[in-house]
């Protein structure tokens, strides 16, 4: 008789956006005809770019040829892309990448989950809290995070780094020491970002703890302030402690079509000199099998200079729903951060209520949907997390009927 991983039967209870999915499943049954906005989940609503949707047809179209049909894509993925991706968002930023340190994937999360395993069982890990859940979860499931405490929220074995006002949502350097420390700038769920010399403290700490960082950059595109960091590599140092990792899904769309890439240096070695480079190479060829030609190809039309355009258009068009959330919840007297660096904007309850009573408030009151910050972990508890992604008719109408609460 078969048993099941017991790592596996750690995970607590309900996933959040299931439990939001049933809430307003529920509302909506219970008062047909209501106009419910999301303004909760953080997928992109506008369609691909064209020069990427053109790009995509001449790839299928050269999967009908013999002489350009692809099969299995190179296992690090192509080296069009990843040569691109060396020039264009390292190179040009000073930074030295090599296209080979480059390992083209199916996006972000998966790559941020799988990367745990090449680390030893007893490595302890650091998160910021609040934080992108799938960080934890994929140590949970490796069996690496001890206890859960279910009245806390907090698992024994993780250095949780709390986020909050007073330390202007980012992390302080850790008390106890991690091995392995997540970081996310522009953040997700707050929306905020760290400054190069913050970051560069980072760096010098693990390189002096031998811990590794893994800083995901997801959001990186949405970077407008001129001192804020692209690429941890920006900082000195990061080649021996850090690994990055960049998704095709926020910038350019890609959420539905999967494409992302993660950069590890081979100069990052563990204690015993052991480079992971080479680790994570076997690994991504046992158990991936690429990213398809066709959205390989999509993905440096991103890079073209129509490309480029029509992307920063998109992003430009968010970050503008971002500036009505801020403006319209700040004059209506709310407390918001973030929205400035990322499509994320950080609201603090009113009254000291609690994010799921707030998120109650908000979907009857009215009929708008974000997300409690408290299902990011404990320290998110008393915020509440509004997104970008929405229309901009969608995103005025509900900071509209947010403003009249
Ligand atoms: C959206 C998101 C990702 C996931 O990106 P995919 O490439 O779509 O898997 C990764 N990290 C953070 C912080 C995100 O918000």
């Amino acid at each position: 008789m078969f048993t099941l991983n017991d790592n596996y039967l750690k995970l607590p209870g309900s996933y959040l956006f299931s439990t939001i999915g049933r809430k307003v499943r529920e509302y909506r049954e219970a008062n047909p005809g209501t106009e419910v906005i999301s303004l909760g989940i953080g997928d992109v609503t506008q369609p691909l770019a064209p020069a990427i949707i053109k790009r995509l047809h001449e790839a299928v179209d050269e999967m009908a040829k013999p002489e350009t049909f692809k099969g299995y894509a190179p296992d690090l993925g192509y080296e069009f892309l990843r040569n691109t991706i060396a020039d264009q968002d390292y190179k040009a930023r000073g930074v030295e990448i090599a296209p080979d340190e480059i390992f083209v994937s199916d996006g972000a999360k998966s790559d941020s989950a799988n990367i745990q395993e090449i680390f030893s069982q007893n490595s302890r890990i650091a998160v910021c809290d609040p934080v992108y859940p799938v960080y934890v979860d994929s140590n949970v499931m490796a069996g690496r995070t001890g206890t859960y405490d279910a009245a806390t929220g907090l698992w024994s074995d993780v250095i949780y780094m709390p986020c909050r006002e007073e330390n202007g949502f980012a992390p302080e350097l850790p008390k106890e020491t991690p091995d392995i420390i997540y970081l996310c700038f522009p953040n997700n769920p707050t929306g905020a970002t760290i400054k190069k010399e913050e970051l560069q403290k980072w760096v010098d700490y693990a390189n002096q703890k031998g811990a590794v960082i893994i800083y995901d950059a997801a959001y990186e595109a949405y970077i407008s302030e001129d001192d804020v960091p692209h690429t941890i590599y920006e900082c000195e140092g990061a080649r021996t402690c850090a690994i990055e990792i960049r998704s095709f899904s926020k910038n350019a769309g890609f959420t539905g079509t999967r494409l992302g890439f993660t950069v590890v240096p081979k100069d990052l070695k563990d204690v015993n000199g052991v480079a992971l480079h080479g680790l994570w190479a076997r690994r991504h060829g046992t158990k991936f099998n690429g990213a398809p030609y066709i959205i390989q190809a999509a993905g440096e039309a991103v890079y073209s200079p129509e490309g480029k355009a029509q992307t920063r258009e998109q992003i430009a068009y968010y970050m503008n729903n971002a500036k009505v959330i801020l403006d319209g919840l700040a004059n209506a007297g709310y407390q918001v951060s973030g929205g400035v660096n990322a499509p994320y904007i950080w609201l603090k309850t009113p009254d000291g209520m609690s994010s799921w009573d707030f998120f109650d408030h908000l979907l009857q009151q009215a009929n708008v949907v974000g997300t409690p910050g408290a299902g990011f972990g404990p320290s998110g508890e008393g915020y509440f997390r509004l997104t970008a992604f929405g229309t901009y008719e969608n995103t005025v109408k509900a900071v509209e009927r947010i403003k009249k609460l």
